[in-house]
């Protein structure tokens, strides 16, 4: 009894510290919201300086290139939601890697059989061709104030300078020891002796710094063409290994890069309680799971409900929803997604119906939503594959005084993507084709210029046409549970957005069992006891998902929210406090 008391106590304080050390910022002008305080002030510096929240956003996202290399980079590529305020509507620029010309089906298999997961990732043949600098670009010629060079600028000061490396730097190294040691010029960036650079070590990074300033001087073409995309060629199909190295062969081609295309698209916009919700489209699977588990819950008021009963009808939607997700969504450049099917309200309710509002039953299979489309040309029903999907990427979420807002994931893939650093260039190539199904049918298998389904989420949401919140979660698969958790939280169960952040995340992606963390001290709390009345097992983890998000005051004020303890807490910054 009494060690019960301490450890209550003991929890309680360390609850109470956690909470005190959220950062959150209230106030006008801009805002901004990332996992890291380097990123944080590039925005902060940009917005000071007549940048808008595109500029702000970009700056940040070049910052965390550097500081968090091993969730994002300009070896990447990623989905970035714009709410324009000028012309009143949110964009969704989509700047994902998308598969070389030598892609096929059988791409990731051997002998007609899929290749193990783990085992492709470390290679050439995952790295899809990098959409982030054709995304910056995009975004800054359409919707930014600033050019290229302006908004690099506070990231190359900090590569060049260095920073202090970190405990959630030195973590995700020390896990990815093995990968980066198969590359020279990887274990010559961020290891020493083999090992990962110690915390406390001054890290500088010359060699992005020279990028960066290649790209500021003469702009995007200097990533797609000439001897920088060479470079990244000869990277992919030829990696710098070390001695005893062997990789599987990759083919990219210098076409493949000066090829590349950013695509503007119509994001996903469904309703939820009186909030206009925009999401991403394909080739992310978000916007739609989002949309529909919202508008199963809308069949019941989870305001008027026990807090327990709330969220397991919140896992229970998020359940059907993924079932769907696996199911039916990829890109849809290349197939038929059945999307208006799976935005369609009376589908939810038929969805809805299967729900247990006393008990979870477990698995479930994907629904039939082509009843449900006006299209009704060419069903493809596809086993559902829950592939493995872990967990990494970064989001930031950035507003300005003229009332844009941008919400931005960007991702190499795995910790460190493939683990190929570009020699002499400073960045890591994703291993974002891994991200496709190995074997089919399936639409999710690879293709020639497809891009593989991801899970980023941002997530912009109006209320009476103004932006309301924003938000955006790192975390494979889990990203989708992030958002739409938080959004419960926040809409459903009256937590401010900072509370509805901090509270403990939980995951359930139509498994056996519900993901959980054990850092948020969800394990064996009275919320899991209520909750597991309802016959829900759980899957711990240490964390999921590391959201930034923004609210829009209805005084005129602004708050900014991160992290207070996950991937080591993050960074909430308002222009003026
Ligand atoms: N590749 C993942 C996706 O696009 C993001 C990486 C991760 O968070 O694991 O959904």
């Amino acid at each position: 009894m009494r060690q019960n008391t301490v450890w209550a106590t003991i929890l309680l304080v360390a609850a109470f510290a956690a909470h005190a050390a959220q950062p959150v910022a209230t106030g006008h002008g801009g805002a901004v919201a990332t996992i890291s305080d380097e990123a944080s002030k590039a925005a902060m510096e940009i917005l000071n300086t007549g940048g808008n929240a595109v500029d702000a956003a970009v700056a940040a996202a070049a910052v965390l290139g550097v500081t968090d290399p091993f969730s994002c980079g300009i070896g990447g590529g990623g989905f970035m939601l714009i709410y324009s305020a000028k012309d009143q509507r949110v964009i969704a620029l989509d700047h994902r890697e998308t598969a070389p010309a030598y892609f096929s089906p059988g791409v990731f298999q051997q002998d007609g059989k899929a290749m193990d997961w783990s085992a492709t990732v470390p290679n050439g043949i995952a790295v899809g061709v990098p959409g982030t600098v054709r995304g910056w670009h995009e975004a800054l010629a359409r919707y930014g104030n600033m050019p290229l060079s302006k908004v690099l600028a506070p990231a190359i000061r900090v590569a060049t300078r260095g920073f202090t490396v970190g405990p959630n730097f030195n973590r995700i190294a020390t896990l990815n020891e093995a990968k980066f040691a198969r590359f020279s010029s990887t274990s010559k960036l961020y290891l020493r002796d083999g090992k990962a650079l110690p915390v406390g070590t001054h890290f500088r990074n010359p060699d992005l710094a020279d990028t960066y300033r290649l790209l500021a001087r003469s702009g995007v073409k200097a990533f797609y063409e000439g001897p920088l995309a060479a470079s990244i060629v000869k990277a992919v199909n030829t990696p710098p290994t070390n001695p005893g190295v062997s990789v599987l062969s990759a083919r990219m081609t210098l076409n493949d890069l000066k090829d590349y295309e950013a695509r503007l698209r119509q994001p996903i916009h469904s309703t939820y309680r009186g909030y206009e919700v925009y999401g991403m489209p394909t080739p992310s699977s978000g916007g739609i799971a989002i949309a529909e588990a919202l508008n199963i819950l809308e069949n019941y008021d989870l305001k008027s409900l026990p807090r327990a009963e709330a969220e397991h009808l919140y896992l229970e939607a998020s359940r059907l929803a993924f079932a769907d997700r696996n199911a039916y969504v990829a890109d849809s450049e290349f197939i038929d997604v059945p999307r208006d099917g799976l935005l369609s309200r009376d589908y939810a309710r038929e969805r809805a119906r299967l729900i247990d509002a006393r008990a979870t039953h477990g698995k479930v299979a994907q629904g039939d939503p082509y009843p449900y489309q006006d299209d009704q040309s060419v069903p493809l029903r596809p086993q559902p594959v829950l592939a493995a999907e872990p967990a990494h990427t970064t989001h930031l979420t950035v507003s300005d005084r003229e009332g844009n807002v941008v919400a931005y994931t960007f991702t190499i893939e795995d910790w460190g993507g493939s683990g190929i650093v570009v020699p002499g260039r400073g960045f890591l190539l994703n291993n974002e084709m891994t991200d496709f199904d190995f074997s089919g049918p399936h639409p999710n298998v690879p293709e020639a210029g497809k891009r593989p389904r991801s899970s980023m989420s941002p997530t912009i949401v109006l209320q009476a046409g103004k932006p309301a919140f924003a938000l955006g979660s790192p975390g494979g698969s889990t990203i989708i549970t992030t958002v739409l958790q938080t959004l419960v939280n926040h809409v459903d169960l009256g937590m401010s957005l900072a509370d509805a952040v901090a509270a403990p995340r939980l995951s359930q992606r139509n498994g056996d069992r519900t993901q959980v963390e054990t850092l948020t001290g969800f394990p064996g709390s009275a919320q899991a006891r209520a909750l597991a009345k309802f016959g829900h097992q759980w899957n711990e983890t240490d964390q999921i998902g590391a959201a930034n998000a923004i609210r829009f005051n209805d005084d005129g004020t602004v708050t900014a929210v991160s992290e207070p303890v996950r991937h080591g807490g993050g960074s909430a910054l308002v222009q003026k406090p």
